[in-house]
């Protein structure tokens, strides 16, 4: 089979870099789940939807048009939902709260499944999200589970929000990103929590060549 390397974590964890600087150095494929329930959650957005609409929400992500579009060196993947490029609506703190809250309902994380297996083509895949190593992938051949404090999950993504001219504060993101752990954590679906194989890797004050490292070790061993 198509070798899996899952990689998951809250938000703020470093997922998102770790995840593409490791598919890289493999040359494998990458899945950003969390870009599907943002395009999903932004899809419903557009169409007016109310969220908690379970029925009219899982129709939207039954029928959304997700496509992922490489960009030129060092340019973040472009994400295309329903044919409009909404990568830089799907990166901001609302687009992350909805995408939480659509992702609690059973039938919008069924709809996603297959498209998220679809990702598994050779020579294999960095699967990047909540529930890749519990869930879509359980038979993965590597699972990593990275963690780090609240507090400097909330700086990096200040920094990271920061870089792209975007008008946040520290506070504010820090009780932001609480709010969806703990939404994320104990919702009845698919909560994060790591998979019994997988390795912990706390990234607090470690450097990301360090975790990439860190990372492909796991991968070796
Ligand atoms: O990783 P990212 O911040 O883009 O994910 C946004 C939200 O999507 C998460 O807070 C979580 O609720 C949901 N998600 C999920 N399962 C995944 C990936 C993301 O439930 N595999």
């Amino acid at each position: 089979p198509v070798p899996v390397l899952t990689i998951d974590g809250p938000s703020g964890s470093g997922k998102g870099t770790i995840s593409r600087l490791v598919a890289e150095q493999l040359g494998w494929r990458l899945l950003d789940s969390g870009a599907l329930y943002r395009a999903v959650g932004y899809a419903a957005g557009m169409e007016g939807l109310d969220l908690s609409d379970a029925e009219a929400v899982t129709r939207c992500a039954q029928h959304v048009k997700i496509r992922f579009h490489a960009a030129p060196d060092g340019q973040d993947t472009r994400v295309l939902v329903n044919g409009h490029d909404a990568t830089d609506e799907l990166r901001t703190e609302t687009a992350g709260a909805a995408a939480s809250a659509i992702a609690s309902i059973p039938t919008v994380r069924q709809a996603l499944v297959d498209l998220q297996l679809g990702f598994r083509k050779a020579p294999g895949l960095v699967a990047d999200g909540r529930d890749m190593g519990t869930v879509i992938f359980p038979d993965a051949a590597h699972k990593v589970f990275l963690t780090a404090s609240a507090a400097e999950r909330a700086k990096r993504r200040y920094k990271q929000l920061k870089e792209k001219g975007l008008s946040v504060t520290l506070s504010g993101l820090q009780r932001e990103i609480e709010a969806r752990d703990t939404r994320d954590a104990s919702r009845a679906v698919a909560p994060l929590k790591p998979a019994e194989d997988a390795v912990l890797v706390d990234t607090t004050g470690m450097g990301i060549d360090a975790v990439v490292a860190k990372v492909l070790a796991v991968v070796q061993s």
